[in-house]
């Protein structure tokens, strides 16, 4: 089995002890990776201090050119990095290729960013005297990421740190180790300099506790749970901490909608990834004039799924990531049955090997049910009705999460109330609630995060913004006293 190294002052590292990653398809390692000690993280975070003072005064479009060449090479090998991917996640090729895509975009996005990284102009409440802000970079990060999106997500968080001059040591989902390792491959390659870009596997209680709690990290961004990103804040000390945690999220479909794009957008957002994204759909609120006809047409698209290994054509819902997740589907089934809801289909994984769960949908849902307001982070998706357009948002917004929203209508003033009232880092009209773009911001509200990435927005969170006083009067003026 080939062994993969993690990477630590520009040079492959081993770590005493290893672990696998496994193909979600068929339970079979893929890999050997190493699982860095406190020391090897102290290492990398050690590397990336001594790196940063170098990094930081290289002017930003010139790191712009670097970060170009990490987007050409990731396009020359955008179709084997998707393979990998579909291996080592489950996520289905067209998805997969997507993720990568999305990791070009922002490497592109971000080389552009480099000849802005604004800051503001402003006026003076005296004479004689400007004002203006400018960025900063922030120093050591520490990013650690999940699983569901393995290049994209640290994608979006290395191509905005370089660009703000920052140095970073990063820790992948044990789940997803390779394909963090193919990314390091392509910055060794462009020759992102020693001790600037850092690789450390590891279990979370160990390298992710060693990142989050070193006092020479000063800024933290981190994706995943919601729990997680509880325990960070909790635990990191003060710097700068950046949280995108999970979602609860809602596709409103009223009765006024044109429904087949709606049922493209439920089936999408639901089942996509397998119900694996933190922006997935996972509650329908159906206004109660259509609901039974969309039930109907609901479940003839859904018996069309098919579910198997990513990587064979026409399949639509790959495995999912690990065996505690298959179990968390079929615990969250027992407790949604408990519950009262009514399973319209679905609701067992597949027999053989492989994790594999199959498209399950609860109807008649009560909004306090725990299936209705817990991210279950697989392909469950409960429908609850509403009577009207207020009542349905506010069941939208009657969970703890608030990432992404849709709302089908062929109303305007519909669709302008779920633009206002909608509690949600994202809102879609007509459209579902996944598929965000490089240039917006992307990010929740309430217990799905208080911070953007990607963006102008993405800049803020890797860099600080100072404010500049300079007063050319050549007399000491004093702020609101003269
Ligand atoms: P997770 O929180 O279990 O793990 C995420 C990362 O944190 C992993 O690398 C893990 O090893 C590490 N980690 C776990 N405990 C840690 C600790 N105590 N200290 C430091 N690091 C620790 O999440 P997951 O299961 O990998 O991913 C799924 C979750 O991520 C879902 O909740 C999903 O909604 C969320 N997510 C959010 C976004 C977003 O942008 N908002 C995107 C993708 C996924």
């Amino acid at each position: 089995m080939k062994e993969y190294s993690a990477y630590i002052n520009g040079k492959w590292a081993k770590a005493k002890e290893k672990f696998p990653s496994i193909n979600p398809a068929d339970e079979k390692p893929i890999g050997v990776f190493q699982k860095c000690s406190r020391e090897d993280v102290k290492d990398a975070i050690d590397a990336a201090e001594d790196a940063f003072p170098k990094w930081s005064e290289i002017p930003a479009p010139k790191r712009g050119l670097i970060l170009n060449e990490i987007a050409a090479e990731l396009r020359k090998n955008k179709e084997s990095l998707a393979r990998l991917m579909t291996i080592e996640m489950g996520k289905v090729l067209l998805e997969a290729r997507g993720d990568v895509q999305e990791a070009i975009d922002i490497f592109e996005y971000m080389a552009g960013e480099g000849r802005r990284l604004f800051g503001n102009t402003t006026k003076s409440e005296l004479r004689d005297k400007f004002c203006m802000t400018v960025r900063r970079p922030v120093g050591v990060f520490g990013m650690i990421s999940p699983w569901n999106f393995p290049i994209a997500i640290p994608a979006w968080k290395i191509a905005a740190a370089l660009i703000c001059g920052n140095t970073f040591v990063f820790k992948p989902s044990s789940d997803t180790p390779l394909c963090a390792v193919k990314l390091f491959e392509i910055l060794d390659k462009v020759k992102v300099p020693k001790g600037v870009a850092n690789l450390v596997t590891g279990p979370a209680d160990v390298v992710g506790d060693e990142i989050v709690r070193n006092k020479k990290t000063l800024g933290i961004s981190f994706t995943g749970s919601r729990d997680t990103g509880e325990w960070i804040l909790k635990n990191a000390g003060i710097k700068k901490i950046c949280l995108e945690l999970g979602g609860k999220n809602a596709i409103i479909i009223m009765d006024d909608a044109n429904l087949n794009l709606a049922l493209d957008g439920v089936t999408w957002g639901a089942f996509g990834t397998t119900g694996q994204r933190c922006t997935a759909a996972s509650r329908v609120i159906v206004h109660r004039n259509i609901k039974r006809k969309f039930e109907a047409e609901l479940l003839k698209r859904i018996r069309k799924l098919k579910i198997g290994n990513g990587l064979q054509r026409n399949v639509n819902l790959g495995p999912l990531i690990n065996k505690n997740a298959v179990e968390k589907s079929m615990r969250y089934v027992d407790i949604g049955l408990k519950e009262g809801g009514k399973l319209l289909c679905g609701g067992k994984r597949l027999k053989g090997k492989g994790f594999f769960f199959e498209p399950t949908i609860f109807t008649n849902v009560d909004i306090k049910a725990r299936i209705a307001r817990e991210e279950i982070f697989g392909p469950v998706l409960s429908i609850i009705e509403a009577k009207n357009i207020d009542d349905a948002i506010e069941i939208a917004n009657s969970v703890e999460y608030g990432l992404s929203s849709s709302i089908y209508t062929g109303s305007m003033k519909n669709a302008f109330k779920a633009i206002e009232k909608i509690d949600a880092g994202l809102t879609y009209v007509n459209a579902s609630t996944i598929g965000s773009e490089v240039h917006l911001p992307f990010g929740g509200v309430k217990k799905s995060g208080s911070t953007r990435e990607a963006g102008i927005e993405g800049i803020n969170e890797f860099s600080d913004v100072k404010a500049v006083y300079i007063d050319y009067s050549g007399k000491l003026q004093r702020a609101q006293i003269d």
